[in-house]
């Protein structure tokens, strides 16, 4: 059994997913650094190009599997090959689309987790996590965008769909469902309530599309991945498919 502390953590990961090469600072943060940040429920990873370093920054309860997740995003850089071009500095200050970079992050996570979910300590823990998240009723999302429900929704399927051992999804079908299609009617009530409507027939095309992740989960090609989203995203009525092109290009610097 592994130690629980941060630092052990990410050493004992770093040595696991072949990262001795990397240098990871780690940073611990007050819990209210992250009240008003959605986007990084409780820790977020950069690498600082001055210090050529990664920079892990995690609130003080965070859990050892949101660590491990970070660790994991700097491992499926190295696994596409996308080291060289993260590292190196922007020229100029990107102007994300919030909704888009967070949807993009969100189908991100799943191919991170997929990577995660091959090594048994890992495993362990997302499957109490997977488990645990069928109980809830995603009904506080009253003061959120409506891209965080929807990123979840995107996340989440494809975790029960694709992630999870099939004995486990096997026991647990009828609750799955059963959360999918409770995210999906809050989604639907959700965007209509801001002006934003997602149909029943909308989900049907978008959960074909997610289908595909089965097929490129282990692509070595960022081309792929971002085809891939941006399938899923042109889906959605809420941006025309030039910037949606343009921002998944921003987003994973193609
Ligand atoms: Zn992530």
């Amino acid at each position: 059994m592994i130690s629980h502390k941060p630092l052990d953590i990410i050493n004992h990961w770093k040595e696991i997913l072949g990262l001795e090469n990397e240098t990871i600072k780690s940073v611990e943060v007050p819990e209210s650094h992250f009240l008003n940040k959605e986007l990084y429920p409780g820790a977020y990873v950069f690498y600082e190009c001055d210090n050529k370093r990664w920079v892990i920054v995690y609130g003080k309860n965070i859990e050892q599997k949101d660590l491990i997740h970070e660790i994991g995003h700097i491992y499926l850089l190295k696994h596409l090959n996308w080291f060289d071009i993260h590292k190196s500095p922007r020229k100029e200050r990107p102007k994300f689309n919030k909704d888009i970079k967070r949807l993009y992050n969100g189908l991100l996570d799943c191919f991170n987790e997929h990577h995660l979910y091959r090594f048994e300590e890992y495993m362990i823990l997302h499957n109490e996590f997977l488990v645990s998240e069928l109980e809830c009723r995603y009904i506080h999302f009253n003061n959120v965008p409506l891209a965080k429900p929807l990123g979840m929704y995107l996340f989440f399927y494809i975790a029960y769909n694709f992630i999870i051992i099939e004995q486990i999804r096997d026991d647990l079908a009828f609750y799955i469902n059963y959360f999918l299609a409770g995210l999906r009617e809050h989604i639907i009530k959700k965007a209509k309530d801001v002006g934003k409507e997602i149909n029943q027939e909308i989900f049907i095309r978008l959960d074909a599309e997610l289908d595909k992740f089965n097929q490129i989960k282990d692509t070595r090609h960022i081309k792929i991945i971002n085809d891939f989203i941006y399938e899923i995203l042109s889906i959605f009525p809420y941006w025309s498919k030039k910037e949606l092109l343009e921002q998944l290009n921003l987003i994973s610097r193609l």
